[in-house]
């Protein structure tokens, strides 16, 4: 007798082609969002106060351990005096990403870092653009970066994380599925070499990535 999930010679695969794909390795979630397209509005507001994940004191450390990225952004940003500085500077900003931050995992709104650019000029402009450093050339980067209300890269902000969000509810799916699909709740149902372990390891290994931004509630 077969298991209900066998398949017999030349039977179409009882499982989607998706989760076929997940026993060879299937494409997964990637923060990066590549190409950036062209939205920037030029306002000038996230160089005048950004932040980062990193506490400034882990930046820091990072800057002297050698990290190209925390050294950039130290050489051209100064820290505010306090986040009440930073709001004089950049009022609505600041809340937005207060209020963003206080709904992430990982960051405490109160220790907080804000900066601002040396190189920005008062009308928003950049001083050095032609030099400007990896990061202002890659921001927003991806969807989850804190950027100022009413960024040219909202809208695409937003489509990013909700593609994100969607792929990773699926890829919880794909596993759910095959758990249940699995003939003796160890191995892929459509292919014995991979084992559910694996499977669920590279999964995770990849959500990951999203857990600071909230991924184990999706
Ligand atoms: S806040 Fe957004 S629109 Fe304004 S300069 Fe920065 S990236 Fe461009
Ligand atoms: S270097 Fe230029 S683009 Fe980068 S934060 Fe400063 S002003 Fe903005």
């Amino acid at each position: 007798m077969t298991s209900p999930h066998s398949q017999a010679n030349g039977a179409e695969s009882p499982l989607p082609s998706t989760m076929d794909a997940m026993a060879y390795g299937a494409a997964l979630p990637d923060m990066t969002c590549e190409p950036l397209p062209d939205l920037c509005h030029k306002c000038g507001r996230c160089c005048k106060s950004a932040t980062t994940y990193a506490s400034h004191e882990e930046l820091l450390k990072l800057a002297d351990n050698g990290e190209k990225e925390a050294i950039d952004f130290l050489t051209i940003f100064q820290p505010f005096e306090s986040q009440e500085a930073a709001r004089a500077a950049v009022p609505d900003q600041v809340d937005q990403v207060l209020k963003e931050a206080a709904l992430q995992d990982n960051l405490t709104p109160e220790n907080m870092t804000f900066y601002h650019c040396r190189y920005v000029t008062p009308e928003g402009i950049c001083g050095i653009y032609d030099q400007r450093p990896r990061c202002c050339r890659e921001a927003p980067a991806h969807g989850w970066s804190m950027m100022p209300p009413g960024c040219g890269f909202e809208g695409w902000q937003f489509q990013k994380r909700e593609e994100q969000k969607a792929s990773i509810r699926n890829l919880k799916t794909i596993v759910h599925t095959l758990e249940t699909l699995s003939p003796d709740g160890i191995h892929h149902p459509a292919d014995p070499s991979r084992t559910l372990d694996d499977i669920r390891a590279k999964v995770e290994k990849n959500i990951g990535a999203f857990r600071r931004f909230g991924s184990d509630h999706w």
